[in-house]
């Protein structure tokens, strides 16, 4: 039996963990540019590109309306993240550190679908990349981290953290870490508040 994890101690990646990036990168493909039919498990990479017939340019553009203007384009958060957020968040304040370079954007997002109390206590680090995150997560006070990127994940490992892999398509069979299938496993590993 392991010990839980108090929330104080745990932090959230937000693309492909909080929030189904994946899935409003597919509507968007298929209804503003007409890219039909992109199935999740077809996203075998983190770089979409290296993955799908696509032109990278229409992919720059899909990323880029999901970044500067999330709630229009269609983000919606993953299947129960919302909920065991809300409750991670009534015994410590909740953590976000994302790679995406504009705060403001996905904070809207954050703010307009988590609890009103969880969102005025949450944290949200916009790192603008993708390395360095550890610096970040110390900084924060946080030991454990959720992310859906394996590279991000092997690094904090290395670093003396102790991530767990968000399972997706693309980091399937990329890593030998502790993995999570949903948010109901995070719920599992996490302790509440009675
Ligand atoms: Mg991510």
């Amino acid at each position: 039996m392991t010990d839980k994890i108090h929330p104080r101690h745990i932090g959230f990646d937000i693309d492909g963990v909080v929030a189904d990036t994946a899935g409003a990168f597919i509507r968007l493909a298929r209804d503003k540019y007409g890219l039909g039919d992109i199935k999740p498990s077809e996203i075998t990479a983190f770089q979409v590109e290296d993955c799908l017939n696509i032109d990278n340019t229409k992919v720059e553009q899909i990323f880029a309306h999901l970044l500067t203007n999330p709630i229009e384009h269609g983000l919606e958060p993953m299947p129960n993240a919302i909920t065991v957020l809300n409750e991670l968040a009534t015994t410590a304040p909740l953590t976000f550190i994302t790679a995406r370079p504009q705060k403001s954007p996905i904070e809207k997002w954050l703010t307009t679908h988590l609890s009103p109390a969880a969102a005025s206590t949450m944290r949200l680090v916009a790192m603008g990349e993708h390395d360095g995150k550890g610096e970040h997560i110390r900084m924060m006070g946080l030991q454990y981290f959720i992310d859906d990127r394996a590279e991000t994940c092997i690094r904090l490992a290395e670093e003396g953290l102790s991530p767990y892999v968000f399972n997706q398509p693309w980091n399937r069979g990329r890593h030998l870490l502790p993995a999570v299938d949903d948010w109901l496993a995070i719920r599992e590993l996490c302790a509440m508040a009675a």
